[in-house]
């Protein structure tokens, strides 16, 4: 059982099951949605999949496709498609435990950017540029 919600907790959600097609997308619906440039999904089966308390808005993103966001604070949180219909996506950094499913791929690489690619590369820092 994985827990999560959005950043305001508004609403929440618990999911049951095994996750499949861990994924960093790179797609150009996601870095719109979210603001980042990529989205860490994790797909479940639906009917292990409920929300405990809230609900989300929700958003046709492209033909076929739903996304479920908090209206109040803005965290995106599931990608439904309407092809499958017993599957559905939850952002992995929704997860109160993001680090319990880790991404196995990445997708969409066509429409990512040139610079994510390039990122390992960069100074890091424990904490702020110091
Ligand atoms: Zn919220
Ligand atoms: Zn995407």
């Amino acid at each position: 059982m994985h827990s999560g919600g959005c950043f305001c907790r508004a609403v929440r959600y618990q999911v049951e099951g095994v996750p499949f097609h861990e994924t960093l997308c790179h797609c150009s619906i996601c870095r719109r949605t979210s603001g980042a440039p990529l989205v860490a999904w994790a797909s479940f089966q639906r009917a292990g999949f409920r929300f405990t308390s809230g609900r989300p808005a929700r958003i046709r993103s492209s033909p076929g496709a739903c996304r479920s966001f908090c209206a109040a604070c803005g965290t995106p949180l599931v990608f439904e498609h309407d092809d499958f219909p017993d599957e559905l996506d939850i952002t992995l950094c929704s997860l109160d435990d993001p680090q319990s499913i880790p991404p196995k791929d990445h997708t969409h690489l066509r429409s990512g950017l040139s610079w994510v690619e390039a990122m390992d590369a960069l100074p890091k820092y424990a904490r702020g540029r110091e």
